[in-house]
């Protein structure tokens, strides 16, 4: 019998492919993955550490796990991922408990590390690239596919550390990305999910000018998934060319996640992003022409040094205008190692809190105005199983909705199966999430 390995994903879904790699490596090994820690030999964490709150969680979960190790049980504790790319050595005595840390390369040779008990800490600077022959274990759900295109960021972002510890942008060749999707297509994945740290940058590494539209036209060669979602959008890599591709085929779901952070220029002057001429309210309105119907998705930050009460309504303004379908507000924090820490903080976090409450209240009426003209509408749901809430209604997704960040359908009436796209009438609307039932399995 093989030992047990069980693994905490940490972060976001380009975290998430790194920890799938990592057990790929881990299975051929011989290894099984267990759902208990208190059943395993191996524990991973593979952590995020790109703001306070997520090393927070970081090390919560580390503590809650190295815990094992005083009750009896003695698995090997390793920490993978961000957190020990971002701290190193100082992680070696703030952390005893834990066997090995390895930078965000890890998900590369973990395996082999494994073996060496004389090394505690492996950083080096970011160059893995998985392609379509690295071992990767797609746990649940098995409808529903990541695939990293490229990894790392050549922005500069005041506020993001982010290059720091992915590296520098490194696009995956076109094969391989089509020699994976191929394969989760022969697999009955249904949804493929592209994701980088800015996915419009795909490419531009690469010889002859591929780029994310080109890659989009050859993967929709490929038979078998239905959806092709993009997320991590820069506002300003998207082009012409991507949008008309994006509008081309029914299988490009209708959907950007475009992270504004902000729209009023001299805070993006502050943050290092966009161009001084650039308007992000002219940008939505050119999404929406390129691709009728879409939904749009954003990311944002408020009480960023420099954000006066005057900058502030500006981005007020626009979240009422733009009317985004989806949206996140993070109130901003100075990380050690990004350039913009070296700002004095000037906005009180009494103030960056309220900013974000406001922001988020005129949000939940928009998403709510939004979601109640499709009652009586019926869209294709991918159902994903039962609900978090209650076991009596199933759960599934829109072409509209993102897994985790959006809303869901919640189902109830008819009889499906999970990892069917059935097309479903919208009888409620909630804030954020929808209600329907199966017209046609
Ligand atoms: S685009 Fe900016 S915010 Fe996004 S990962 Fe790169 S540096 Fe960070």
């Amino acid at each position: 019998m093989g030992k047990n390995v069980h693994l905490v994903s940490l972060g976001c879904p380009k975290n998430l492919v790194d920890s799938q790699v990592i057990l790929g490596g881990l299975a051929l090994q011989g290894y099984n993955i267990c759902e208990e820690a208190g059943e395993a030999d191996l524990i991973i964490v593979n952590t995020c550490a790109f703001v306070q709150e997520a090393v927070e969680e970081g090390l919560e979960t580390i503590l809650d796990l190295a815990e094992l190790k005083t009750r009896g049980r003695l698995p090997r504790l390793v920490v993978t991922g961000c957190l020990p790319q971002r701290y190193g050595k100082k992680l070696l005595t703030q952390l005893p408990e834990v066997d090995l840390f390895l930078g965000s390369d890890g998900c590369r040779d973990l395996t082999t590390r494994l073996d060496d008990p004389t090394t505690r800490l492996v950083i080096t600077r970011p160059s893995f690239l998985m392609d379509e022959t690295t071992p990767r274990l797609i746990t649940f759900p098995t409808h529903t596919a990541y695939v990293k295109i490229a990894d790392g960021c050549d922005h500069h972002c005041t506020f993001c550390i982010i290059p720091r510890l992915r590296g520098r942008h490194r696009s995956r060749q076109p094969e391989s990305i089509l020699g994976e999707v191929a394969q989760l297509a022969r697999s009955g994945v249904k949804e493929i999910i592209l994701v980088a740290q800015d996915t419009t940058a795909y490419g531009h590494d690469l010889s002859a000018g591929y780029d994310i539209a080109d890659l989009l036209t050859d993967l929709l060669t490929i038979d078998g998934p239905d959806w092709y979602r993009l997320m991590y959008t820069n506002p300003e890599g998207i082009t012409d060319k991507l949008l008309t591709t994006m509008a081309s085929s029914e299988r490009i779901c209708p959907y950007l996640d475009v992270p504004f952070q902000h729209s009023h220029p001299e805070v993006l002057r502050a943050m290092g992003r966009g161009q001084p001429e650039f308007d992000a309210l002219a940008l939505v309105r050119r999404l929406r022409q390129a691709i009728p119907g879409v939904w749009l998705r954003t990311s944002l930050i408020v009480g960023f040094p420099t954000e006066t009460e005057e900058a502030f309504n500006h981005l007020y303004r626009f979240v009422a205008e733009a009317a985004f379908n989806h949206l996140g507000v993070f109130t901003y924090s100075p990380e050690s190692g990004a350039r913009a820490a070296r700002l004095l903080d000037s906005v009180p976090d009494k103030v960056k809190k309220a900013r974000r409450n406001r922001i988020m209240s005129r949000q939940k009426n928009i998403s709510r105005t939004l979601n109640q003209k499709l009652v009586g509408t019926c869209h294709r749901v991918l159902v994903e199983g039962f609900s978090e809430e209650t076991d009596l209604l199933l759960q599934g997704r829109t072409i509209f909705q993102a897994p985790d960040i959006d809303g869901v359908v919640y189902i109830n009436s008819g009889q499906t199966q999970v990892g069917h796209l059935v097309e479903v009438k919208i009888t409620a609307a909630h804030d954020y999430d929808l209600v329907g039932e199966i017209v046609e399995p």
